[in-house]
């Protein structure tokens, strides 16, 4: 698909009971390219009847989907997983559209999207539960491992597809029926997701897709429902900590991925220019706008001037563009508030006595047009009084900090109510093993931009969230554990 053409999906992106439909009140929103704000699609308004249709169709669907066994579970995974490669392209092409992200990039998160539907294929048919030594002789005591029931899920627009495998994968191997609110600036996404879902051949009512521009009144009715069992959330953490307090009241389970605030600490000892390079990639990955993007990026003052030349040098030779541009390694910012809050951090930074090494102000004109850039920035001198130290940046600015020791830095690092991602460069290990202990971070890259993987777990500390997605742990927070004692007596 190239950039400017239209591609309406007119009315019916509500998949409820294994059906296509629309709104009850035919509602509709439209979806619009961030990079031009060109309308490319409409999606049906759901709102709190479709809510409570998925809550029927997911709790009915549940009785039959949990008794199958793990290898028919696993065997429609197997076939979303087989259709999502096979439709890498055009996946990639519409998130390029619909999000922004350089078609290369989104070529990567539909890879990764992928990965975990095939990974949790495997890991459905190895839910062990335990038998334990019991101190009586005539006592068995066996642990069995049950799907919780019905999941609601809550999607953020930045990675429209991974964010969706992450949650429907585990919880579908687990045994579990699901029900997805996308984010409204990325329906259509979803609803391509879903489209492989359905040829994948999952019985109704098992996955449910509820694409708003309401999610108030969309998750109202979830949050509410005692036959939703658990709430799986990935956004900011003003929102989750709102949800999870109400999703309280029925006792829900409750997963969060929220925001974060990634220190990113190159040490004296570091090869500093392979630190600059690997800062420059992870920071402008998806334009800034990851969970996992360095907000803070520490340099030991003795190879501070090493560090910058190199990258600045980086940041400045980045393209900013159409995603679907060759060469381009900027997408737009996502809204225009994401653009405000650009201004607004930069603005903030200088007047308090930062410096401008590179970008620092929006692009306008030529291909770029009006739309939403801004250019890759790095500012230097930043300190603590400024609120791009404290507040997520979600977009291309990078802030470097100047240290002294490793106790200094790490108490800096540790300084913040997020505590999501962290990276270290360092030669030593002995330094990679004390500073990555220390660190009060759920994940540590160490000389390593992308510690991710289907196979690993990733979450946050404090208040980057609860809970873990991919690996292991993943499918744990979908299943609950029950003791079954039994006297032989
Ligand atoms: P957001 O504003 O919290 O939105 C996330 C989702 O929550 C969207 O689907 C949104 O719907 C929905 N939502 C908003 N208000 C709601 C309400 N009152 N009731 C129910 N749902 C509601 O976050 P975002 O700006 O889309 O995403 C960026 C944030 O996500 C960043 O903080 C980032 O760090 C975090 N994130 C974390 C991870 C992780 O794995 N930890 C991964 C990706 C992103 P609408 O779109 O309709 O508003």
């Amino acid at each position: 698909m190239s950039p400017g053409e239209t591609r309406v999906t007119e009315g019916q992106t509500l998949y409820v009971d294994g059906k296509w439909t629309s709104a009850t009140d035919l509602g509709t929103f439209e979806v619009t390219d961030p990079a031009t704000g060109a309308l490319i699609g409409r999606a049906s308004d759901a709102g709190a009847a479709e809510a409570d249709q998925s809550i029927a169709a997911a709790s009915a669907a549940f009785r039959s989907w949990s008794r199958r066994t793990a290898y028919e579970r696993a065997e429609v995974l197997q076939r979303a997983h087989a259709i999502m490669t096979a439709r890498a392209g055009e996946l990639a092409e519409l998130m390029t559209l619909e999000q922004g992200k350089p078609l290369r990039a989104a070529r990567n998160e539909v890879g990764y999207g992928a990965d975990f539907l095939a990974w949790y294929a495997e890991e459905a048919t190895r839910v062990y539960g335990a038998t334990i030594p019991a101190s009586r002789g005539d006592q068995r005591l066996t642990v069995l491992r049950q799907p919780v029931g019905v999941v609601a899920a809550i999607t953020p627009w930045n990675y429209p597809v991974s964010m969706i495998t992450r949650k429907v994968a585990p919880a579908v191997a687990a045994g579990c029926t699901i029900i997805i609110k996308p984010a409204e600036q990325t329906p259509l996404c979803a609803v391509e997701m879903f489209r492989i879902f359905e040829e994948a051949g999952f019985p109704p009512g098992v996955v449910n897709l509820l694409t708003t521009s309401r999610p108030a009144v969309v998750a109202d009715p979830l949050l509410a429902s005692p036959v939703v069992r658990k709430l799986t959330f990935t956004g900011s953490t003003q929102v989750g900590m709102m949800l999870a307090a109400r999703a309280a009241a029925t006792m829900k389970r409750v997963s969060l991925e929220l925001g974060g605030h990634a220190p990113f600490i190159a040490f004296e000892d570091a090869d500093i220019a392979r630190a600059a390079k690997g800062a420059a990639m992870v920071k402008f990955l998806n334009t800034g706008q990851a969970c996992i993007s360095p907000n803070r990026i520490y340099v030991h003052r003795s190879r501070m001037e090493e560090f910058l030349s190199v990258f600045v040098a980086r940041v400045s030779a980045m393209n900013a563009g159409s995603g679907f541009a060759d060469g381009v390694s900027i997408g737009p910012l996502i809204d225009d508030a994401a653009l405000a809050k650009m201004e607004r951090q930069v603005s903030d930074a200088t007047a308090k006595g930062a410096t401008v090494l590179a970008g620092g102000r929006r692009l306008v004109g030529g291909e770029l047009g009006n739309g939403r850039f801004w250019a890759p920035t790095v500012l230097t001198d930043v300190t603590a009084d400024m609120d791009i130290y404290h507040e997520e940046t979600f977009g291309p600015i990078a802030p470097v900090i100047a240290f002294d020791s490793e106790e200094e830095v790490i108490k800096a690092a540790n300084a913040t109510t997020y505590g999501l991602a962290s990276y270290i460069y360092t030669t030593s290990i002995a330094r990679a093993t004390r500073v990555s202990e220390a660190l009060e971070f759920g994940i540590v890259g160490v000389n390593d931009i992308n510690p991710t993987a289907a196979a690993a777990p990733f979450g946050g500390v404090k208040h980057s969230g609860l809970g873990r997605e991919g690996g292991q742990a993943g499918i744990d927070e979908y299943l609950d554990t029950k003791l079954v004692g039994l006297s032989l007596a």
